[in-house]
């Protein structure tokens, strides 16, 4: 299933059990996906099964795109994805990872 088809489930979800559904919601959801990203990290710590953790990124995802149906709902989240995906791709060997740089510089592959 892909982005863009998991919206439209997670839409019609959202309409039949009458969740949030309005543009002024959209903070209210981010909370939730932030608070599930909290039981994803609690899961993990206490050592929970793989299939808990999952369960709760799976939440977070689920919140994340409702955000999206609404926040951007003229944006096709597959393609934003591959667009993003492209991006990072084209990003230099630990970008953003300040605090490896005082570790090391070199790839992996580099080290002896
Ligand atoms: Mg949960």
């Amino acid at each position: 299933m892909h982005l863009e088809e998991m919206k439209k489930e997670i839409e019609q979800l959202v309409l039949e059990k009458g969740f949030y559904n309005k543009p002024d919601d959209i903070p209210k959801k981010l909370l939730f996906a932030f608070i599930e990203l909290g039981e994803a990290s609690d899961a993990w710590k206490k050592g929970t099964s793989q299939e808990k953790i999952a369960e709760e990124l799976i939440d977070v995802i689920f919140y994340i795109l409702d955000t999206s149906r609404l926040a951007c709902p003229s944006i096709n989240m597959d393609e934003a994805f591959t667009k993003k995906l492209q991006k990072n791709k084209n990003r230099e060997y630990q970008y953003g990872e300040e605090h490896r740089k005082t570790r090391t510089t070199q790839k992996p592959s580099e080290r002896d």
